[in-house]
């Protein structure tokens, strides 16, 4: 039997809070949900000293999610902080963009380049249906602001949801014409209630089958930590677009991310049940080598971890937002 090479780990995902103010139907559905007292939430601090611990063990990319990242207070103090921890090579940050026009300069100041920006329709009552707000115009502005910004790579996650914006896939790409940015389409992932994903799944195939009035695409060779974004560009694209098949496709062996919740457990896998706490170490004084040493067990559980042999099924993971997407 061949042997899976182990993924190289070398990126960690940060999310700094359970809250959002947005409740996508995919991700957070409903009014309410059951937020972490504060006191359980890690503090900056905290999140701090484990980025130098996992820097030194190889984890240097780092992002910062949520939740929504922008709503927790002293975000951009903390990234500015992050982006200067020894050993850190890159901060990244994923936004739904709600408070990014306003928030955009200070973040690029802080030291800030990689964006993700979550933009699923570009119809604003869609955009209201379909997040619970209605801010698609501030997002908008918030994207213009990021382009002259100059943030680099820039790219917008764009979940497909069959019947509801996949009528937009065309008009999605075509941001990417005109613009260095990577729109990135991903498949509709069942965390939440099993008929919404069996009505609104959209596998990759079909995704790509739709965009083909764009022209020929030509591949365009993902970099060692690019992860499982599968990029092509369209002809006389600036942009390209991206594929993100966590469902149809098996992203293990290319996965090389760790993932923090707020609340303090390190999730070597999104689908898996498997949590190690950090925050108990951390709290009652654990030294560096002791974390260092709990962030190599995940890492070490993530190599072992067989291949995930089937898709993923509803239920199988929590919500994004509670994990940190
Ligand atoms: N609030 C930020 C945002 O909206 O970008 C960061 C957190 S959000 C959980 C991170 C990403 O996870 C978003 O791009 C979102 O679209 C994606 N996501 C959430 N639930 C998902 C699901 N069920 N399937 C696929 N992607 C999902």
């Amino acid at each position: 039997m061949p042997q899976t090479q182990p993924p190289q780990v070398n990126y960690l995902r940060l999310s700094i809070t359970d809250r959002c103010n947005l409740r996508c139907v995919y991700c957070l559905p409903g009014t309410e949900f059951e937020k972490l007292p504060s006191r359980e939430i890690l503090s900056y601090e905290e999140f701090l000293r484990l980025a130098g611990v996992a820097a030194a063990v190889g984890l240097r990319k780092i992002r910062v999610t949520g939740g929504e990242p922008l709503v927790r207070q002293g975000v951009v103090d903390f990234l500015r902080r992050l982006t200067r921890v020894p050993g850190v090579a890159k901060v990244c940050l994923t936004t739904n963009g709600v408070l990014l026009a306003d928030l955009a300069g200070d973040i690029f100041a802080a030291g800030v380049r990689h964006l993700n920006l979550s933009l699923d329709t570009l119809d604003a009552g869609r955009y209201a249906a379909l997040t619970g707000g209605d801010h698609l115009a501030r997002v908008l502005t918030g994207l213009e602001r990021a382009l002259a910004l100059g943030f680099q790579p820039l790219k917008l996650n764009c979940v497909v949801l069959k019947g509801i914006n996949d009528q937009e896939l065309v008009d999605l790409a075509r941001l990417a014409r005109h613009e260095p940015l990577e729109v990135r389409f991903i498949e509709f992932m069942p965390m939440g209630a099993p008929e919404r994903w069996q009505a609104h799944f959209l596998p990759m195939a079909e995704v790509k089958a739709r965009l083909a009035e764009l022209g020929p695409l030509t591949a365009v060779a993902a970099g060692p930590t690019a992860g499982p974004a599968e990029l092509w560009q369209p002809a006389g694209f600036k942009g390209r677009l991206g594929f993100i098949s966590p469902v149809s496709s098996h992203h293990c062996p290319t996965c090389n991310r760790l993932r923090l919740t707020a609340a303090g457990k390190l999730k070597p896998c999104l689908f898996a049940a498997t949590e190690l706490d950090v925050k108990e170490p951390l709290r009652r004084g654990a030294s560096d080598a002791e974390l260092a040493h709990l962030l190599r067990e995940a890492v070490r559980h993530k190599a072992r971890r067989p291949e995930r042999s089937s898709p993923p099924t509803p239920g199988m993971a929590r919500p994004m937002r509670s994990l940190g997407g």
